[in-house]
C-alpha cells in the first residue's frame, strides 16, 4: 500500500481552511491504489477565493516589477529544492515513471518559470506611439483552471505569468491530480507570498469550474484541457464578457519531406514515436500523425516497429490517467477504425508485437498503425493515448495539405535534407509550434493553438501580455 496524502484543507487568502464540498479520492493510475484525499470546495469556498484574490489585487498590482520577480524568483529556488517531493507526487498521482516525472513534470516547469522571470525584466510595461503613453496593466482576477496530464506543468505555465503580470489568481486544478497543486501552494507559501495573491481552490469543473467561469468578479479565465470543454467555457464566459484563455486539444502531424534521406529519416521516425507515445500518450502537442513519402512507407513501418517496440508498459510508458481513459483510448486500438486500408505495425487489438502489459495499472500496448485513411476516425480525432498513425504522401504538397486536414493546429514537425525549404514548409502549417529537424522545446517562446486548439497564447513574454489590459493615454 503506498502512502496517502491527506489535504483537508484549501488554501484561500494565505490560510488552508478546511473545504465545504465534500472529500474526493486521488487514484495512483500505475496501480489503481489510493494515493491521496483531498478536500473539495464549497459555492461559499470559491466565493471567499475570488473576495480574497480581488482584494489583494491593488497591492499586487502596484508591487514593482523588480519585487515581483524576485517573488517568483523565490518559488522557483523552492520548487527546485523541493523537486523530489514534486516528481513523487506527479508520479503517485499521474502515474509518470520516476525519470520522466523529474525531466518532463519538475524541470521543464522550472525553465518555464525562469524564462518568464527573464521576460518580466525586459517586459515593455510603458510605451508611446506619438502623444500618447501606451499602459499594459494586469487584467485584475485571474481564473486558472487546469487539465491531469501535466499537473505542474499545466499550472505553471498559467499562474507564474499572471502572477509575473500582477494579476491575482483562482486555481482550480484537475480532480483526478490536485495533490501536485497543493505542493505548489505550500512553495508559494513558504515563497512568502502575499495572502490572496495566490489561491487553490479544488472540485469538479461542473460545478467549481463553472461557477469561475460564470463570477463577476473574475476577469479572466485561463483554461486548458479539451476542446468540448473549451467550447463550453467559451459560451459561459460570454455571459459577463470575460476574457478567455484556452489551450485545448491537437492532432498534430510530423511531416517528412521527399529529400529526407536515411539517416534523417531514421532519427524523424525515432522523434516522432518518443513524441507521440511521451507522457503515456498524453500530451496536446503528441505528433500523432506521421506523414510520409509514400515510397518510403516499408521503411518507415520497419523503423517505427522498431522504436516502438522500446516503450515497455511499465517502465518507460506510463500507465494512462484513469480507466474511463483506457477505455476511450481502446476504442481506437482496432485497424477499422482508420479504414480498409489501415495495417497494424505494432500493438492494437491484436497485440502485434507480443508486448506485455502489467498486471495493474491502466496500461494500453503502445501501437502503430500505417496507411491510414486521412479522413477517418483513426485520424482527425484525438486519441490522446499511445497510438500513432501512419500517413503517405504522393508529393510534399500533399503532405501540407494532409497536415493541414484537421480542426486542430496545436503542433507539428517537419523533416527535410534541406534546412530552408523545411523550415519554407513550417511556414504554410497552420499551427501554433513546428519543430524542424527535431528542433528542441524552448520554454520562452509563445504557445498556443491555431483554429480549434485554442485562443491566446502562453509562455515568456507572451504569457504576461494574456493577462495584460492595454491603455492609450493621450498628453
Ligand atoms: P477536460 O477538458 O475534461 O478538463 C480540464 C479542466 O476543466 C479540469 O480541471 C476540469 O475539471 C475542468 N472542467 C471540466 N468541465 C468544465 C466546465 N464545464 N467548466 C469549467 N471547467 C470545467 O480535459 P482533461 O481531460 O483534464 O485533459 C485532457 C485534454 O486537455 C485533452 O483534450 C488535451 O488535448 C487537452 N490539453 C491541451 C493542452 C494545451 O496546452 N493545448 C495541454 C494539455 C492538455
Amino acid at each position: 500500500m503506498s502512502k496517502i496524502q491527506r489535504e483537508p484543507a484549501l488554501y484561500i487568502d494565505g490560510r488552508w481552511v478546511s473545504g465545504g464540498g465534500g472529500d474526493l479520492e486521488v487514484e495512483n493510475p500505475a496501480t489503481e491504489e489510493v494515493t491521496g484525499l483531498i478536500t473539495q470546495a464549497s459555492a461559499a469556498d470559491v466565493d471567499a477565493a475570488v473576495a480574497a484574490a480581488r482584494a489583494a489585487f491593488p497591492a499586487w498590482a502596484a508591487t514593482p516589477v523588480a519585487v515581483r520577480a524576485a517573488m517568483l524568483r523565490r518559488v522557483h529556488d523552492v520548487i527546485a529544492e523541493r523537486a523530489d517531493v514534486f516528481a513523487d507526487t506527479v508520479h503517485r498521482e499521474q502515474g509518470s515513471p520516476p525519470k520522466v516525472a523529474r525531466g518532463l513534470h519538475v524541470d521543464t516547469p522550472l525553465a518555464v518559470i525562469d524564462k518568464t522571470i527573464d521576460a518580466l525584466e525586459s517586459f515593455a510595461f510603458r510605451s508611446e506611439i506619438g502623444n500618447s503613453l501606451i499602459l499594459r496593466q494586469p487584467v485584475g482576477v485571474v481564473a486558472a483552471i487546469t487539465p491531469w496530464n501535466l499537473p505542474l506543468h499545466q499550472v505553471v505555465v498559467k499562474v507564474i505569468p499572471a502572477l509575473a503580470a500582477g494579476t491575482t489568481v483562482v486555481l482550480k486544478p484537475a480532480g483526478l491530480t490536485p495533490l501536485t497543486a497543493f505542493e505548489l501552494a505550500r512553495a508559494f507559501e513558504a515563497a512568502g507570498l502575499p495572502a490572496g495573491v495566490f489561491n487553490l481552490v479544488t472540485g469538479s469543473g461542473r460545478v467549481v469550474g463553472d461557477q469561475l467561469t460564470r463570477h463577476p468578479d473574475v476577469d479572466q479565465v485561463s483554461f486548458t484541457g479539451s476542446t468540448k470543454v473549451g467550447r463550453q467555457i467559451a459560451a459561459t464566459a460570454a455571459g459577463t464578457l470575460k476574457r478567455i484563455t484556452l489551450e485545448l486539444g491537437g492532432k498534430s502531424a510530423s511531416v517528412v519531406l521527399a529529400d529526407t534521406d536515411d539517416e534523417l529519416l531514421a532519427k524523424a521516425v525515432k522523434i516522432t514515436v518518443g513524441n507521440c507515445y511521451l507522457n503515456g500518450g498524453q500530451t496536446c502537442t503528441a505528433l500523432a500523425r506521421l506523414i510520409v513519402p509514400v515510397e518510403q512507407v516499408e521503411q518507415v513501418e520497419r523503423l517505427a516497429a522498431e522504436a516502438a517496440a522500446k516503450y515497455a508498459p511499465g517502465s518507460r510508458l506510463g500507465p494512462l490517467i484513469s480507466a474511463e481513459q483506457r477505455k476511450e483510448v481502446e476504442s481506437f486500438l482496432d485497424p477499422s477504425t482508420g479504414g480498409t486500408s489501415t495495417v497494424t505495425v505494432l500493438g492494437g487489438v491484436d497485440r502485434v508485437g507480443g508486448i506485455e502489459l502489467p498486471e495493474r495499472g491502466h496500461y494500453v500496448t503502445p501501437t502503430v498503425f500505417s496507411r491510414v485513411d486521412p479522413e477517418s476516425q483513426l485520424a482527425t480525432e484525438e486519441i490522446f493515448g499511445p497510438v500513432l498513425s501512419i500517413l503517405t504522401a504522393g508529393s510534399d504538397d500533399e503532405a501540407v495539405a494532409l497536415a493541414n486536414n484537421s480542426i486542430y493546429g496545436l503542433s507539428g514537425a517537419v523533416w527535410g535534407a534541406d534546412r530552408d525549404a523545411a523550415i519554407a514548409v513550417a511556414e504554410r502549417l497552420q499551427t501554433g509550434q513546428v519543430d524542424v529537424n527535431g528542433g528542441a522545446f524552448n520554454p520562452g517562446a509563445p504557445f498556443g493553438g491555431y483554429k480549434q486548439s485554442g485562443v491566446g497564447r502562453e509562455m515568456g513574454g507572451y504569457g504576461i501580455a494574456d493577462v495584460l489590459e492595454i491603455k492609450a493615454v493621450q498628453r
